[in-house]
């Protein structure tokens, strides 16, 4: 069973200007619906304004909700902020809270959007908006559903907007794994990065995967793990300078479910990058991920 996070509002009106391809969302859904799996489609709530002012500057959250953001902003972040963008964001952050509450019952539960882990603290960038990951991990904590949390980037990407946004915290700690090459040029200081030679293939992907994942989940002891799960790395996408398959994809969302379920710890994952010309492979991608984390998910429910 499939426990997947979805709102109406996740698949805004493409915007007139900027590439970002808002369509893959709705294609996403449609694969899973198509795909036979038991599904459980869950609809957030919008994450509360003091939630997102907790991470963000309240003078950009501001811009954001009233859709006034101004135009150096929105060319950071890749699209105009409108009010339908508005509504979006504040759904697709409250989604990943929300697949984070049904993690902690079920084990596993995936946001079908966000991962938007280049948000800033006073600006978007990178087509993300609010910061999804830091938002969610803070309320959780504050909350106290959770004490620590590890989020586990794996976006082909650095998750530089988290790493900004939650350094300094011991209570979260972040692992990010990205084409050391690729976007953005300034990287950001994660608790750990490892950054990754351009070309990479499954086998060497999971090499460092299987280095370092599991030391960290040891040491860092976290009872609830949120996974930015891009599949960004595989050979075809547009932005991506990797070269897994989707056999290479598989394995690594199976290992990393396994690493926290053989410790019982609960895991929620978000979309994050994927991006192509055509975004129906795209969004079979994302499907297929989400499906092999709820399949992996059930073999440790049996155990
Ligand atoms: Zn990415």
């Amino acid at each position: 069973m499939l426990h997947v996070v979805h709102h109406a509002d996740y698949i805004a009106p493409r915007p007139a200007q900027g590439s970002f391809r808002f369509d893959k969302y709705w294609l996403v859904m449609e694969e899973l619906r198509a795909s036979g799996a038991a599904i459980t489609e869950h609809a957030p709530a919008p994450m509360p304004r003091k939630w997102l002012e907790a991470v963000h500057c309240p003078t950009y959250v501001d811009e954001v909700l009233r859709a006034a953001v101004p135009r150096h902003k929105e060319r950071r972040i890749g699209f105009p902020v409108t009010p339908a963008i508005a509504r979006r964001v504040q759904h697709t952050n409250g989604g990943t809270w929300l697949a984070a509450q049904l993690a902690c019952r079920h084990g596993y539960a995936a946001n079908s959007a966000a991962g938007s882990h280049h948000a800033l603290h006073d600006s978007g960038a990178g087509y993300c908006v609010f910061n999804d990951l830091a938002v969610a991990a803070h309320r959780l904590i504050a909350e106290g559903d959770a004490s620590r949390v590890l989020i586990v980037d794996l976006d082909v990407h650095q998750g530089d907007g988290t790493a900004s946004l939650t350094a300094g915290r011991a209570d979260i700690f972040t692992l990010s794994l990205h084409a050391e090459k690729n976007f953005p040029v300034r990287k950001a200081r994660s608790s750990l990065d490892i950054g990754l030679p351009d070309g990479m293939d499954d086998d060497g992907y999971m090499e460092v995967l299987t280095r370092h994942l599991p030391q960290v989940i040891e040491a860092f002891a976290p009872d609830l793990v949120l996974y930015q799960a891009g599949v960004d790395p595989h050979a075809e996408d547009k932005l991506g300078r990797l070269a897994l398959t989707d056999a290479g994809l598989a394995a690594r969302d199976r290992f990393v479910v396994a690493e926290a379920r053989r410790r019982g710890v609960p895991i929620a994952s978000a979309l994050g990058g994927g991006y192509g010309s055509d975004p129906r492979p795209v969004a079979a991608r994302h499907a297929a991920s989400m499906l092999t984390m709820a399949d992996e998910n059930a073999r440790w429910d049996q155990k």
